[in-house]
């Protein structure tokens, strides 16, 4: 908010009135920076800094100060503590720019003016959001176009669609389930993980320019979303696929949520969010989702090859995992605004065809499960049937 400046006419003289008066009627307004006279104080006095500067004759002077100390109440008395101008300049600066937030009167800006705790990708030439630090006004921008519009709408729809598969799939008639109660259970969990690691990417890109703090907090959770994900994708997956080898199927199922909880404990590291570390992320995203190839030979090499493609839905299997690596594959290498620097700033950018990807995946993965389910609902459950399984 601009500041309210004084008179710029001295009262009474007609003469203008120094800079010094100006500055005075500024910081009187600061109230609790200012001190009554006789009690310690840094600044000049005002008066003694007026006799330098006015180029009024002193008798007028004086006499202009006299109506003002009747006027003022002996305001002018008071002296100027602590903070020098330049400060309450910049005090000021900041308050305007912080209510500028707030009621939404912000412009995107160029990669090359972001401080470095925003700085993630220099292909994004410019549509920046400038660090806000208000969540009203980062919740506020979703509305708008920047860089991470289409980061916070992919999975904010994703997780939409998955909110309300979840709740379909949970409310089926029990009649349909050989094991209801285990059943939802199971399928509880992958949505669970689905939807938390879509809303916690969400939420991430919707604050992760409020400040370095919060963009560090919120990219701690985004990262344990994605081995939540891929956690929770193993658990009906391997329900169903490993139904009739209990042994094999909790042995899976401990090895994966050990690996789920060291990525989730690597990601807490502070410098696992680096640009310089984008690699390292795939990395440990990808070696999550592939050790799903362990129990993919276990079951092919017990079933054939046949029984794996058809009955174990491999086909949707191998169909999700090529779209998870193609997502992380595009992320590391940041394609195709590498390519193009600046053209991608706004839409078709690496991260968000890897979201589009990440929310595919996730439903091709679901539709696979589904036709586990299926398969083992036709089957009565039973695991007597050699010539099916
Ligand atoms: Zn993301």
């Amino acid at each position: 908010m601009p500041s309210h400046k004084g008179p710029v006419v001295a009262q009474g003289s007609g003469a203008p009135a120094s800079n010094r008066e100006t500055d005075t009627v500024e910081l009187a307004e600061l109230g609790p920076l200012l001190e009554e006279k006789g009690k310690p104080g840094i600044a000049v006095p005002a008066k003694a800094e007026a006799e330098q500067a006015s180029p009024v004759p002193q008798e007028e002077e004086e006499e202009e100060e006299r109506e003002e100390e009747e006027e003022e109440k002996g305001e002018e008395q008071m002296r100027v503590l602590t903070l020098p101008l330049q400060a309450y300049r910049a005090m000021e600066k900041m308050e305007e720019f912080v209510y500028k937030v707030w009621e939404g009167r912000w412009r995107v800006i160029p990669y090359s003016v972001l401080p470095d705790w925003l700085k993630d990708n220099d292909y994004l030439l410019d549509g920046h959001r400038p660090p806000m630090p208000s969540f009203r006004a980062c919740f506020r921008s979703i509305f708008r176009i920047h860089t991470e519009t289409g980061n916070i709408w992919t999975h904010l729809l994703g997780f939409v669609l998955f909110l309300f598969l979840g709740i379909l799939t949970l409310l089926r008639p029990n009649m349909y389930f050989m094991a209801p109660l285990q059943e939802k259970v199971v399928f509880g969990m992958f949505f669970l993980s689905t939807v938390l690691c879509l809303s916690f990417s969400w939420l991430f890109h919707t604050v992760y320019c409020h400040s370095e703090k919060v963009s560090q907090t919120f990219s701690k959770l985004d990262y344990s979303g994605i081995a939540i994900l891929i956690m929770g994708s193993f658990v009906p997956w391997l329900y169903y696929s490993f139904y009739c080898s209990p042994q094999s199927r909790l042995i899976y199922l401990s090895i994966i949520c050990v690996l789920g909880i060291s990525a989730i404990i690597v990601a807490q590291w502070d410098r696992f969010a680096m640009p310089q570390h984008r690699q390292t992320r795939a990395g440990v995203f990808l070696g999550l989702g592939l050790s799903g190839v362990v129990p993919t030979m276990h079951f092919t090499i017990s079933e054939g090859f046949v029984k794996a493609t058809t009955v174990g839905q491999m086909g949707w299997f191998f169909l999700m995992a090529v779209m998870y690596i193609t997502g992380a594959g595009l992320f590391a290498a940041r394609i195709p605004e590498r390519f193009c620097p600046g053209k991608f700033d706004i839409w078709f950018q690496s991260h968000q065809i890897f979201h589009v990807l990440v929310v595919a995946a996730a439903f091709v993965h679901f539709y696979g499960v589904f036709n586990l389910q299926e398969f083992r609902y036709s089957l009565k459950g039973s695991c007597t049937d050699d010539s099916l399984l």
